[in-house]
């Protein structure tokens, strides 16, 4: 099967989060299934066309609204040789950010997204490359679906292309005014009942929503949880009228690219087998958080600082924690509100609580290695791959019991000796607060404490058995279903008989 993913981050060429991760892995995984899979997205400014070694392979004039715009496509691969389309527009790509700077998104992302939306379908047309599916990934491709099936259509090489559309997250929706949509060459067709819910704001995931042949969801439990209002984020029409087409497929990690076995970013290696170089990097990592050399307890959190990541629980719950004598190290980059909440926690507590606000992929891999236990207290958590990565490293994770967090994390029973983590279910600091008791308790139990070390590091979240289940779901949305081939043959039936009239 020929697959086009697309999407507006893709590790290790732009990241800001999860979606990156699985746009840089999932194709892979799926190749190696026997597609022929390839990768688009912009070329942002820190994408060095030098360092990935990248060629020009098209140029083209995109249609917006009543003019035409050049476009450049820019071909890679990744490391595994998946090929990878770059659509190099610097008006829109070449700035400092993705999405934007610490002063808010830029203004034009419609114009920008659906610049890209677009253009990866017109690189089909251009290069001719017809695929059986375009797996669209977040509101950014969102205008994907709804396009092919309003513009595209008609004609080859798109004539039979199916798309999947996968929501990494509700909460962002890529809202923008309704009188946008004549900027970016839309009918009314753009704006669903649902779109005209929100006051008439027209947003790129409804419209996703609305014409992907089917959606999907990044874990079993999320996509549950979204068909009910506390988690729908005001989507619930929607989901529900396509509630028979939105599945859950839980998120892997590409086990080779996180791997403490095999980590050039950590002091030392270490793995399940072999665990004693894990107390290496606890002390690099104390040592790099300004801690003293210690035995104690160390808790790590890598994160985007928003709400959805549970930041009022914890800072609630910190004097609390705080007197349990444990150290917390926090690495992330987010809303500035936070950044003053954090802050202000280290003052309080210097002894006790780092935090660090930036970007860092090596910093974020000593937290992994170095923290005996990893926080992530979401308020929802559509997949969640930290805490995944989390439980690669052996930094045992306590979360709250949703979403993907529900779905990867054991609750340890401590009859049993059985689990991989300490889940708590109330939004609440004090059920995080026991959570975090809980933990110290077999923390300080030392034969416990390694056989569920054990237990986190061997469970296996590498992608071969969702890949397989993403195999299923395109075989099922390119074969047409029994009622679609019983109504093509009528057709045939029909036009036969037209011809022999004729
Ligand atoms: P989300 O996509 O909601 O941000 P996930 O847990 O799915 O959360 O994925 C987060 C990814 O981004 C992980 O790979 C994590 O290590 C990485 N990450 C988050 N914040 C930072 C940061 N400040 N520096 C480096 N990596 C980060």
């Amino acid at each position: 099967m020929n697959i086009l993913f697309a999407a507006s981050e893709v590790a290790p060429f732009a990241k800001t989060g999860g979606l990156a991760d699985v746009a840089g892995s999932l194709p892979s995984a799926l190749a190696s299934l026997g597609h022929d899979v390839r990768v688009v997205l912009p070329r942002y400014r820190q994408v060095d066309p030098a360092q990935f070694n990248l060629k020009h392979r098209a140029t083209f004039h995109l249609p917006i609204s009543t003019w035409y715009e050049r476009c450049d496509i820019l071909e890679g691969s990744t490391a595994d040789g998946i090929t990878v389309y770059f659509v190099n527009k610097d008006s829109y790509y070449d700035r400092p950010g993705i999405y934007g700077t610490s002063r808010g998104d830029y203004p034009d992302n419609a114009e920008r997204f659906a610049f890209f939306s677009r253009s990866l379908l017109e690189l089909c047309r251009v290069m001719d490359f017809s695929p059986d599916i375009i797996h669209c990934n977040d509101w950014q491709t969102g205008l994907v679906p709804l396009y092919l099936k309003t513009q595209y259509a008609a004609q080859a090489p798109l004539d039979r292309t199916k798309t999947v559309f996968t929501v990494h997250n509700l909460g962002y929706q890529g809202r923008f005014p309704p009188e946008t949509m004549h900027r970016l060459g839309l009918g009314p067709e753009a704006l669903s009942p649902e779109g005209m819910e929100f006051g008439g704001a027209f947003s790129f995931l409804t419209a996703g929503l609305a014409y992907a042949d089917v959606i999907t969801t990044v874990s079993k439990r999320y996509s549950e949880e979204i068909q009910r209002s506390e988690y729908a984020c005001g989507l619930e029409g929607i989901l529900a009228q396509r509630a028979g087409s939105l599945f859950g497929i839980l998120n892997g990690i590409d086990s080779r690219a996180w791997d403490p076995a095999n980590d050039g970013a950590i002091s030392r290696h270490y793995s399940a087998v072999e665990p004693a170089g894990k107390e290496a990097c606890k002390d690099a990592l104390q040592k790099l958080a300004g801690f003293s050399a210690d035995s104690g307890p160390l808790i790590g959190m890598v994160t985007r600082l928003s709400e959805q990541k549970g930041l009022e629980l914890l800072v609630d719950a910190v004097p609390a924690i705080m007197k349990l004598g444990v150290r917390l190290i926090i690495l992330g980059t987010g809303e500035k509100k936070y950044h003053r909440i954090l802050t202000d926690l280290h003052s309080r507590y210097p002894e006790q609580i780092q935090v660090m606000f930036r970007f860092d992929e090596s910093t974020a891999r000593a937290i992994y290695a170095g923290s005996d236990l990893f926080l992530m207290p979401s308020r929802y958590e559509p997949c969640g791959l930290s805490q995944i990565i989390a439980l690669r490293y052996g930094a045992v994770p306590i979360v709250r019991k949703t979403g993907g967090l529900a779905d990867t994390v054991i609750d340890y029973d401590r009859q049993a000796g059985k689990g991989t983590g300490f889940v708590f279910d109330e939004y609440s600091s004090g059920a995080l607060v026991v959570a975090v008791k809980r933990a110290l308790a077999i923390k300080s139990d030392q034969s416990r404490w390694k056989s569920l070390l054990l237990q986190c590091m061997t469970k296996d979240f590498s992608w071969e058995h969702s890949a397989r289940e993403y195999d299923r779901l395109y075989h099922d949305v390119v074969t047409p279903s029994q009622n679609d081939r019983r109504e093509a043959s009528m057709a045939g039936k029909d036009k036969g008989g037209e011809r022999k009239a004729s």
